[in-house]
């Protein structure tokens, strides 16, 4: 299985080769190194976020969401050219077609496991049942404690400029 996760320290994008025996995950851009928690692992099951090291993780459609979208504009701009042309059944051909390469594509990609606090993306994952899927509450509660950092940051450094 393989994680992709931006680096905290300069933001780079990795994707790593992970599993068990991994003993740290390397920053292709400034080499920063982490050490994924001794407890993240349960056999070949993943308990805990390798990078950041959170124990929220959510399954979600592996569906590159800009992918979806750009096929419904496509089918809408030609649906609009087919209704200009007084091409009624054209149209609705169109509209339904690009619903349904919609709907094959999404039953047809995988799932993969995401962590709510880093964003970090495992692909590949085994036992993927044992994990549920986005709960907005957990979402929140991430959003909050990563606001109330950047605050606390904030004032820290306001302190130590006076
Ligand atoms: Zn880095
Ligand atoms: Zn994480």
């Amino acid at each position: 299985m393989n994680v992709t996760y931006a680096c905290s320290q300069c933001q780079a994008l990795n994707r790593d080769e992970v599993g068990p025996t991994s003993e740290r995950l390397v920053c292709s851009g400034c080499g920063a190194e982490i050490k994924p928690p001794s407890d993240a692992w349960e056999g070949q099951h993943l308990t805990r976020c390798l990078v950041c090291p959170s124990t929220d993780l959510f399954v979600r459609k592996a569906f590159p969401q800009r992918l979806g979208v750009a096929i419904v504009i496509l089918g809408f701009v030609a649906s609009c050219i087919a209704w200009y042309d007084y091409r009624t059944e054209l149209t609705f051909g169109i509209l339904f077609a690009t619903a349904l390469i919609d709907v094959v594509l999404y039953v047809l990609v995988g799932n993969l496991l995401m962590c709510y606090r880093c964003q970090a993306q495992y692909r590949g994952v085994e036992g993927l049942e044992r994990h549920g899927g986005f709960e907005l509450e957990t979402h929140e509660r991430h959003r909050q404690q990563l606001a109330r950092l950047a605050e606390v940051d904030k004032r820290q450094r306001s302190l130590s400029q006076s």
